[in-house]
């Protein structure tokens, strides 16, 4: 609960228009996409960096847990305002700055993700990093997650395209944290530890990002097995032929039918594994690389293949691909959604694996992502209300992420520990280790008052 002279004196410095605390707004912002929900005591909505900085100076007199959210599309539970305390939504912080000469743009954090896109576009530039959710995703929830999404295989994630950052420690103090510049190694990279910080470090104000020319040429596949094994394999062999594609996506037999049912579209019985693949870069070398692409599909593991040959058809391929997500969720009342990362070569394995397990623990279990980059988005469909369903799930999560960590993987490949998988990081780190992440905690944030309680 805020104090009422807390209260007074927030709204009085920021306007009524930036400070609610009404039902219906501290309810819209009181969860995220895990579902989840906790109300918070206010919430704040600034629009310049301005506001920000008189908010913290009131705030941290009174020691109010803060929580930055961008546009709550997180899968980690990271914008939850766990304490109470303020959510403080950066929606209206979306102002773009091109230097198009430096390669480069200055961002507030509530750009969203494909609006950057469109905007680079009109310079010929490129901004890669592409979240399944990036009509809605917001830059600073990217940079706080270390985003990343189906071209990071090529392009790599939301990390590689930040130059500089600048924000506020929950103190008020404002720091920056690199440039606009390329290379900069002077004192310790600050800036890396703010990416993927999950806002538990600093509240992020501005980004900039470098960007790329755009490439002249784009070629998008959609390739269909018939079986799960032969799919995942294909990866290897697609790595290995060294066509190097921009997106090496995988979709399963239950995401595939979800995502088909969702957009009315016919799937063929026998699919039961599909990849997306994009090449990309300019005309002559696309060619040459797609004339090798089929003949690689030239194989008896191909069931069929389609390539697009328009952008209608593009934007086909990608509206599956993306609503897979939201097609799942109809098929139980609440998905796990868990992102583990294992080294490329122990995919087929790690599948099949997963899928044991689901037939072991009699359990809906839906695979699909990037996994290219060894990411494999891992749902756990379940009825919250089936008590022995959801200790099914829990096994078999203790399972899955005992197996991954074995033999190096990770718990996330880019939606974060948040709270959801917080009780699962000693598998991953040793004492010396968690210890360390606090004590980095610590050095910003003494009284743990921003996003408190997240990541351990
Ligand atoms: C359908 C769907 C598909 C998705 N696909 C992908 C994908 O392909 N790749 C991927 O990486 N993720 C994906 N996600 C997860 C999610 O979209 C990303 O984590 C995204 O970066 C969240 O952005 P947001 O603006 O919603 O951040 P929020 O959810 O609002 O916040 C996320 C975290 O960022 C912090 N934060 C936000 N703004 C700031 C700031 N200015 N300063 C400091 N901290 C801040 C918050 O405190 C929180 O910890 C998907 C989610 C959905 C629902």
């Amino acid at each position: 609960m805020i104090n009422k002279k807390a209260f007074k004196e927030i709204k009085k410095k920021l306007g009524r228009d930036k400070v609610f605390d009404d039902k219906e707004t501290l309810y819209t912002y009181s969860y995220d996409a895990t579902g989840n929900h906790f109300i918070p005591d206010l919430v704040v909505i600034p629009e310049c960096e301005e506001d920000v900085s008189n908010l913290l100076k009131i705030t941290y007199k009174y020691k109010i847990p803060i929580t930055p959210r961008g546009a709550g599309v997180g899968y980690s539970g990271g914008a939850l305002p766990i304490k109470g305390g303020i959510v403080l939504v950066f929606t209206r912080m979306n102002k773009v700055n091109f230097n198009v000469e430096n390669y480069t743009a200055e961002l507030e954090p509530g750009v969203i993700t494909l609006d950057l896109q469109n905007e680079c576009k009109k310079y010929g530039l490129f901004y890669p990093p592409d979240p399944a959710s990036l009509k809605t995703s917001t830059i600073g929830g990217n940079v706080a997650e270390n985003a990343g999404g189906p071209r990071c295989f090529k392009y790599g994630v939301t990390g590689n395209y930040i130059l500089g950052l600048e924000g506020y420690l929950i103190n008020g103090d404002k720091i920056r944290a690199g440039s606009g510049i390329i290379k900069d190694v002077a004192g310790y990279n600050i800036k890396s530890i703010l990416i993927g910080s999950e806002g538990t470090l600093a509240i992020i104000t501005k980004i900039i990002v470098r960007l790329i020319p755009l490439p002249e040429k784009k070629e998008l596949f959609r390739i269909d097995f018939n079986s799960l094994q032969k799919g995942s394999e294909f990866i290897n062999l697609i790595i290995k032929s060294g066509i190097g594609p921009s997106v090496l996506e995988f979709m399963d037999r239950s995401s595939m039918e979800a995502a088909c049912n969702h957009l009315e579209i016919i799937l063929d019985k026998n699919v039961n594994a599909s990849l997306i693949i994009e090449i990309d870069g300019n005309n002559e070398d696309v060619k040459n690389r797609k004339a090798r692409l089929l003949k690689l599909l030239d194989n008896k593991s191909v069931l069929f293949y389609m390539s697009a040959e328009n952008e209608k058809q593009e934007e086909d391929i990608w509206e599956l691909r993306r609503n897979i997500s939201p097609a799942i969720a109809k098929l139980r009342p609440k998905k796990i959604n868990e992102d583990i990362v294992v080294p490329i070569y122990k995919i087929p394995e790690t599948v099949t694996y997963i899928n044991g397990i689901a037939r072991e623990l009699d359990l809906l279990i839906v695979l699909f992502g990037h996994f290219g980059d060894g990411n494999i988005h891992t749902n756990i469909m379940v009825d919250p209300d089936d008590e022995n369903e959801m200790s099914r799930a829990e096994i078999a999560l203790d399972k899955i992420f005992k197996y991954i960590i074995a033999f190096g993987g990770s718990l996330s490949g880019e939606h974060g520990i948040g709270i959801s998988k917080k009780k699962f990081m000693h598998y991953q780190f040793n004492e010396i280790e968690l210890n360390l992440f606090k004590e980095i905690k610590k050095a910003f944030d003494p009284e743990s008052l921003l996003n408190p309680e997240k990541i351990f």
